[in-house]
C-alpha cells in the first residue's frame, strides 16, 4: 500500500528505521541476582551491583543470554558466537554507575528479518540490522513531591534487547505492522512480554523524507514512543514537518525529538551538537562472551512453532484463508484455542465462530482468551450440536449468548430452555398452515405474483416455532403448500 506526502515540489516518500527496546523476561537482572518483578515497591529490588557500590562485580546472567539468542533465532538472524560488552558513559541521576553496560561494536545478534503483512494482503521483509543486550536504567519520579524528585532503582540493571531495524520502513502502516509482528514473535518466544503500557517494549523512531529514487536524507530520531498508534502518528507528524522544512528552503538537521500525542507533533529535545560522546570502551569487568555452537543449536531445537510457520500450517491443514489464519496466530493463546475447537470439526466454521461471535463477546465483556467465559471445549460442543442438527444456526447464536452470560455448557442450555431443533414435519406443517390461515391478504398477494413474500412466510413460521424449526424443512413445507 503506498503512502506518500504531496508537497509543492512533488511527491515525498517516508524512510523509517526503528530501534526497539524490549525488556527480557528473566527472573533476575542482566548482571545481578536482584528480582525483576514489575510494580514492586520502589528500591526493593536493588543489589549492590545495581546500585553501583564501589568494587562490586557484574556476573552475566546466562538466562538473559539464552533469551537474546532465542530472539535472534526467532528473527532468522545471524547469531554471533563471540560478542562483547562495552561501557557507554554518560551522567544521569537514574544511572548510579555513570555508564550503561551495552554492546556496541560486537553485538550478540547480527542481520535478520521480519515479515510483515499489510492490509491489502501483500507481505514485505523488513531487515533487522542487529540485536544487542544492555542494561536498563532506573526511573526518576517527579510527581511524588512538590519540591523533590525521587529515584526508583528497581529497573536499574534489568536486561534489555535493543533490536535495530534497517531503514526499510516506508509508511506508518508498515511501522505498525512491524511492531505488531515483532511483539507477536517475542511473545511466542517468551523472551519479552511486549507490554508497551508497562514500558517493557518501547521504540525510538528514525524518520527522514526524500523524493522517490533519491539517496537517503538527514534523519531525526523521535525518542521513547510507547504505543504502536503513537509510533504511527509520530512518523506521520515528523515526516510532514520535514517536508515543510525542505520545501521552505530550509534543511533538516539531525536531532533527537519527542512526540507530543496531545498536539500530534514532535518537538526538539536535543540537537546533534549536544549529542553525547559516550566514550565506549570494552567493560574491563567482563570477558568477551563466547557461545558454544552446540548450545545455540540446543536453543534452536527448543523454539516453539513461530507465527509465520503456524499461519502457513493453518492455511495448508485447515484450509483457512490467509487473513483469518493471520488473525488466529496473532496470539499463541488464540491459536491454541482455535486448534482445540477445530480438532475433529469443521475448521472454517470454528474459525468463523472464533473471529466473529467469540471475539465480539470477549470485547463486550472485557475478557481475554485466558479469562474467557466460554472455554474451547464448550465452543466445540456448541459446534457439535449445530453439526448434528440438534439446534439450528439461529438458535446456536442464542445458546452462545447464554453461554457467555451464564458460563453453562451448551447441551445444558439447550435442554433447560427446550431449544432443540424441530424436525417433526407434522409440527412444521401445522405451523405453516396456521401462518397461511392468519395472513389471507399476504397469501393472495403472493399468489398474485409477489414472490418476495416467501421470505415473510418463512420468518412468520420460524417465529411461530420460536426459532426452533429446521430451516430446510420449513422452506420445503412452505413451498409444498404454496404450490398447491
Ligand atoms: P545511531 O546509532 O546513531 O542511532 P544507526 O545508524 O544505528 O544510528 O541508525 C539508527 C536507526 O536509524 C536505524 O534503525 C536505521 O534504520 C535508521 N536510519 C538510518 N538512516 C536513516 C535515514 N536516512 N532515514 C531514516 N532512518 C534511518
Ligand atoms: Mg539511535
Amino acid at each position: 500500500m503506498s503512502y506518500t506526502i504531496e508537497g509543492a515540489t512533488g511527491i515525498w516518500e517516508i524512510v523509517c528505521g526503528l530501534e526497539v527496546h524490549a525488556q527480557v523476561i528473566s527472573r533476575s537482572k542482566l548482571f545481578s541476582g536482584a528480582a525483576t518483578d514489575f510494580g514492586s515497591a520502589p528500591n526493593t529490588q536493588v543489589s549492590f551491583v545495581d546500585a553501583a557500590f564501589p568494587g562490586m562485580l557484574p556476573v552475566l546472567n546466562e538466562e538473559c543470554v539464552a533469551q537474546a539468542v532465542r530472539t535472534g533465532l526467532g528473527l532468522n538472524a545471524q547469531i554471533n558466537l563471540t560478542s562483547r560488552f562495552d561501557r557507554k558513559n554518560y551522567f544521569y541521576a537514574d544511572l548510579p554507575s555513570g555508564y550503561q553496560i551495552s554492546q556496541f561494536a560486537h553485538p550478540i545478534v547480527g542481520r535478520g528479518e521480519v515479515e510483515i503483512e499489510l492490509a491489502d494482503g501483500s507481505t514485505r521483509q523488513i531487515g533487522v540490522t542487529r540485536l544487542h543486550l544492555e542494561q536498563d536504567a532506573g526511573k526518576s519520579l517527579h510527581d511524588q513531591d512538590p519540591a523533590r524528585s525521587f529515584i526508583d532503582f528497581n529497573r536499574c540493571g534489568v536486561a534489555l534487547m535493543e533490536i535495530v531495524s534497517e531503514p526499510d520502513i516506508r509508511t506508518p502502516e508498515e511501522a505498525g505492522a512491524y511492531l505488531r509482528k515483532l511483539r507477536t514473535v517475542l511473545r511466542y518466544l517468551g523472551t519479552c512480554d511486549g507490554n508497551m503500557d508497562e514500558g517493557s517494549m518501547r521504540a525510538d523512531v528514525n524518520v527522514s523524507v526524500r523524493h522517490a529514487g533519491e539517496a537517503f536524507r538527514t534523519r531525526c530520531e523521535v525518542k521513547n514512543v510507547n504505543s504502536i498508534r503513537f509510533v504511527m502518528l509520530a512518523i506521520e507528524a515528523e515526516a510532514r514537518r520535514q517536508v515543510e522544512v525542505w520545501e521552505s528552503g530550509g534543511e533538516v538537521v539531525q536531532e533527537t525529538r519527542l512526540f507530543d500525542p496531545a498536539r500530534q507533533a514532535t518537538r526538539s529535545m536535543r540537537s546533534k551538537e549536544d549529542a553525547h560522546d559516550y566514550r565506549y570502551f570494552p567493560d574491563p569487568d567482563l570477558l568477551p562472551l563466547v557461545l558454544d555452537q552446540g548450545w545455540v543449536e540446543g536453543l534452536r531445537a527448543g523454539l516453539p512453532e513461530l507465527p509465520d510457520a503456524k499461519r502457513a500450517r493453518f492455511v495448508r491443514d485447515y484450509k483457512l484463508p490467509a487473513y483469518d489464519a493471520g488473525v488466529l496466530v496473532a496470539e499463541q493463546s488464540t491459536a491454541d484455542f482455535f486448534e482445540t475447537v477445530a480438532r475433529g470439526r469443521d475448521a472454517r466454521l470454528a474459525a468463523n465462530w472464533i473471529t466473529g461471535d467469540f471475539f465480539a463477546a470477549l470485547n463486550r465483556t472485557g475478557r481475554t482468551i485466558e479469562t474467557s467465559p466460554v472455554p474451547a471445549g464448550d465452543l466445540g460442543a456448541l459446534l457439535d450440536l449445530l453439526g448434528d442438527g440438534t439446534i439450528n444456526g439461529r438458535i446456536a447464536k442464542e445458546v452462545f449468548e447464554a453461554m457467555v452470560e451464564t458460563g453453562a455448557a451448551p447441551g445444558e442450555i439447550v435442554e433447560r430452555r427446550g431449544l432443540r431443533q424441530v424436525t417433526d414435519t407434522g409440527a412444521i406443517d401445522a405451523a405453516v398452515d396456521a401462518v397461511l390461515a392468519a395472513n389471507p391478504d399476504k397469501l393472495a398477494e403472493y399468489r398474485g405474483g409477489k414472490d418476495k413474500l416467501f421470505g415473510f412466510f418463512v420468518g412468520q413460521v420460524m417465529k411461530a416455532m420460536e426459532g426452533k424449526g429446521n430451516p430446510g424443512l420449513v422452506n420445503e413445507a412452505l413451498r409444498g403448500r404454496l404450490a398447491s
